[in-house]
């Protein structure tokens, strides 16, 4: 099918692009790369009468790693996180999430602000940012501010962002030296969205786990974290005891829904294995075993 006839206007700097949605409301989107709006469009389920391309903004496309973290810009696309020799090293979770995203296509065009800004409750990168702690930095015509992980996800397909607000870049504090992390996504094939997953984030001390970030995706109408199972590691020695504990109250934690990707209880189901292996791929980075 073919989109609805709109308007297309490629936006020269972040403020045209905010002045441009602020002052078009409901009836413009902004564009990046496509992967999410274009089918939308095409299924005629977005019907805009503006499309403000941003893609070309290169303000919104830095990846910079330094002292308080990493700066990822919203137009970073999929592939760069993948291929990131900053994210392989600071953020193997980063990568993991990235190499599986849909297919070639959408990786190399699909960008982690338009993943966050579509907040399909089985997207990738809400997990993950969320067990990084993250936060957004988001422009709009009268102001900027920053908002946390926690607090972005407001609902399936909607977030805190207000009209005409972009989301400019992604900061992932700087991880301790003995971090680690993964993200463990079952999806029906390679690449498709998550049926369930599972993002873990600890720092240890020794043998104990210091931080602990753990997020779930495809559980629940948003992404969130486990804030139970966060206090449960935090402190302790990672025994076989205290993992069937957490494991449990991660399973209580998920509120899925029966779906095509699956039922119910099989999604609560299959939580509790994905705990377990991001909690033993994290451990072993963040004693530079893996
Ligand atoms: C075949 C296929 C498979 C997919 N598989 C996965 C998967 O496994 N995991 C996954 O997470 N996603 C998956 N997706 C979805 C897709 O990868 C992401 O949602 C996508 O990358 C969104 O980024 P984009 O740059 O393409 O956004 P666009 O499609 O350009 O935009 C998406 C939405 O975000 C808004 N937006 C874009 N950038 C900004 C910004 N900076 N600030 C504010 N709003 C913004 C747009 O206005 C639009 O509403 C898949 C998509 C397809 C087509």
């Amino acid at each position: 099918m073919y989109p609805v006839k709109f308007e297309y206007v490629r936006a020269k700097s972040i403020a045209e692009a905010a002045h441009l949605l602020e002052q078009h409301g409901d009836e413009a989107v902004a564009l990046a790369g496509g992967q999410s709006l274009i089918p939308l469009m095409k299924f005629r389920l977005s019907t805009p009468k503006y499309v403000i391309d941003i893609s070309r903004l290169s303000e919104l496309s830095e990846l910079r790693y330094g002292e308080r973290g990493l700066v990822v810009g919203a137009l970073t696309r999929h592939v760069q996180l993948a291929e990131s020799p900053i994210v392989a090293e600071h953020y193997p979770i980063m990568r993991d999430a990235a190499t599986d995203i849909g297919d070639v296509q959408v990786r190399n065009l699909g960008t982690i602000g338009g993943d966050l800004a579509q907040a399909d409750p089985a997207g990738d990168w809400g997990p993950v940012i969320l067990a990084l702690n993250a936060q957004i930095n988001c422009v709009g015509t009268r102001q900027q501010r920053t908002i946390k992980a926690e607090e972005f996800f407001l609902d399936s397909y909607t977030t805190a962002l207000e009209p005409g607000e972009l989301i400019a870049q992604v900061i992932i504090p700087a991880a301790g030296p003995n971090s680690g992390g993964a993200y463990m996504k079952l999806g029906r094939r390679s690449g498709d969205f998550a049926v369930a997953a599972v993002a873990l984030q600890l720092e240890l001390a020794g043998d104990v786990v210091k931080h602990c970030g753990i997020a779930l995706g495809g559980v629940g109408p948003t992404a969130f974290r486990a804030l139970q199972a966060e206090r449960m590691m935090v402190g302790q020695n990672i025994s076989e005891g205290r993992i069937k504990e957490v494991a449990e109250v991660i399973q209580d934690a998920a509120a899925p829904i029966s779906d095509a990707r699956g039922s119910a209880d099989y999604k609560r189901a299959v939580l509790k294995p994905l705990f377990r292996k991001a909690l033993e791929i994290a451990v072993k980075r963040a004693r530079r075993e893996a």
